[in-house]
């Protein structure tokens, strides 16, 4: 039995296909007398590549999953990566050298930065490079349409290009030695609810090809050439997992409700103006948490005010007076951005981050306020500001919010009569004074990813600690029941728009501890509606009050469980 990261839920019993590190033998690579040239070929048959498998996956799988091959036609066209490899050459490397060692600076880059994006871009430029790679050497891409029977993948890593390519009936479920929950494979794996398992070391030894596999995406482990027990065991467990699943569409447009009338809201975390569309079609009601820091990232100065302005208010719009929570800008930390000149940290996640660094910066700021207060005409629209962790921050930022419109209403700018504003608790000295904070917000929303890791003392971005992070540990849930209870006697609404709000292991505790509004990825918002109306809200209360006096995550997990 191999441990990993559980990174996409689902039982997978198939057989094993194991895809070896692609390491071509220098003697056999295929030999370049005109460097240069070769390049240029290996760029131009990687983009008729990319264009072909481009279409193939807009017919079997979507425009979603094709736009992967988009991002890497752009790649191969920028200018600063030809001309990288080009230097590298006039410098006397070899072509796939040059191609290596420019591919490998690029993606250090991007990884280094350890934002959940950037490290999804360090994977594109991986792949990109692999490509290349692949036409200087002669190494061949897997072909995945030609599987002809269904496997269980077992890879170091997997591309973004070999997941978009993955059909749901021939790829039973995956394992990789590297990637934690929010890897680029992970996320793949989830949007086309494939059971998967990451992060399991040292893998690619314990495993051949034919070989019987169980993959349980839950527990986040890999079973290779189980017993007949463990066959029998994990069949059960695979076609109660398929009964659950079974239907899920019809879910989508029912509101989530428990069997003794509790309501619970169900909204979408986006990340882009275009999620949107998503999130409607999976059934959200709102909008919980839209990052606005994607806006910023990826460019070379900020977003204007008239920038920002269009995409809150197309979110808006689309949204169709459904409400939509806009996060203001949380960078730092695991999300840097060279033209905002932060200053290297020792400790970025302790650092000069979000409201921070934005109640420093007003002049950066105030360009965001104002273009929210002229979006806000456009809807239903709340605002949150991310990393408080004390009531003068959350005033210093309400004044600035303030006079952001003062301004525009100065200037004859038309803006939002009010405008809702909420703060997020995701620092443990927020969620101790939670009381204290309520007055002074219409809502608070939880952000469980940073609750956990600061609670915890564990960085959530390090998988060696990954086992010390835990949702469900006693003062984890202590903290989230103080904080939705102080709100609550303020007739205050309380949301999570963290990870720990789409586990359905967590959810039943949750709705016991009075939850009001559950955000979660867009795919998440079937499942979850359809666990929430199996459930007693009762029931799930009385659970509650036992898991808060609980002593381990163990305990409490074992409480839950017993609710089923
Ligand atoms: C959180 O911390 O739970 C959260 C939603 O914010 P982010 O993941 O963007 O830090
Ligand atoms: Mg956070």
């Amino acid at each position: 039995m191999w441990s990993g990261i559980a990174a996409s839920p689902g039982i997978a019993i198939g057989k094993i296909l194991l895809l070896p590190n692609k390491i071509v033998p220098e003697e056999k690579q295929k030999k370049h007398d005109d460097p240069q040239r070769a390049f240029e070929q290996a760029l131009l048959a990687s983009k008729e590549e990319l264009i072909t498998l481009r279409e193939q996956v807009a017919r079997t799988n979507g425009e979603e999953m094709a736009a992967v091959f988009d991002a890497h036609l752009l790649m191969l066209d920028d200018p600063s990566l030809i001309e990288t490899v080009n230097q590298a050459m006039r410098d006397g490397a070899d072509v796939v050298t040059a191609v290596q060692e420019t591919i490998q600076n690029l993606s250090l880059m991007f990884s280094g930065l350890e934002d959940e994006y950037m490290q999804e871009r360090a994977a594109d430029v991986r792949d990109i490079g692999q490509r290349l790679l692949g036409h200087l050497t002669g190494a061949s891409a897997m072909d995945w349409s030609a599987l002809t029977e269904p496997v269980i993948v077992i890879a170091h890593d997997l591309t973004p290009s070999d997941t978009a390519q993955f059909n749901p009936e021939m790829i039973y479920g995956f394992a990789t030695e590297i990637g934690g929950k929010t890897s680029h494979s992970a996320i793949a794996a989830r949007m086309m609810g494939i059971p998967a398992v990451v992060g399991i070391k040292e893998l690619l030894k314990g495993a051949r090809s034919g070989e019987l596999a169980i993959v349980d995406g839950e527990a986040g482990q890999l079973i290779v050439n189980p017993t007949q027990q463990q066959l029998v065991q994990y069949e059960a467990k695979f076609r109660q997992s398929r009964d659950f699943c079974a239907g899920m569409d019809s879910f989508q447009e029912l509101p989530a409700v428990t069997v003794d009338r509790q309501r619970i809201g169900i909204a979408a975390n986006i990340g882009w103006v275009r999620d949107v569309e998503s999130a409607l079609q999976y059934g959200a009601e709102g909008i919980g948490l839209y990052r606005t820091e994607f806006l910023f990232m990826n460019r070379e100065t900020a977003p204007t005010e008239e920038e920002q302005y269009i995409a809150y208010k197309t979110v808006l719009e689309n949204m169709a007076g459904r409400p939509v929570v806009i996060r203001t800008l949380d960078v730092g930390g695991d999300k840097q951005i060279g033209y905002l000149n932060m200053p290297a940290e020792k400790n970025p996640f302790l650092g000069w981050r979000a409201i921070r660094m934005c109640l420093d910066r007003p002049e950066l700021f105030k360009i965001q306020l104002r273009a929210l207060w002229r979006a806000g005409r456009y809807g239903d629209l709340k605002i949150m500001f991310p990393m408080i962790s004390n009531l003068d921050e959350l005033r210093r930022a309400k004044e600035l919010l303030l006079q952001a419109r003062e301004e525009l209403v100065a200037e004859g700018k038309m803006v939002a009569g009010s405008i809702s504003v909420g703060m997020m608790i995701e620092i443990p000295s927020a969620a101790l004074i939670a009381d204290q904070l309520a007055p002074e917000v219409d809502f608070f929303s939880i952000g469980s990813n940073d609750l956990i890791q600061y609670t915890m003392g564990v960085d959530r971005m390090n998988e060696s600690i990954n086992h010390l992070y835990q949702p469900l540990h006693p003062a984890i849930l202590r903290l989230i029941s103080m904080v939705i209870d102080a709100a609550h006697r303020q007739g205050k609404w309380v949301g999570m728009c963290g990870e720990m709000a789409g586990d359905l292991t967590c959810v039943p505790v949750l709705v016991g501890l009075g939850l009001d509004e559950f955000s979660i990825s867009a795919s998440d918002i079937p499942g979850v509606k359809k666990l929430v109306r199996t459930l007693s809200g009762r029931k799930c209360r009385e659970v509650a009050a036992k898991c808060l006096a609980a002593g381990t995550a163990a305990d409490i997990r074992a409480l839950i469980a017993d609710l089923s």
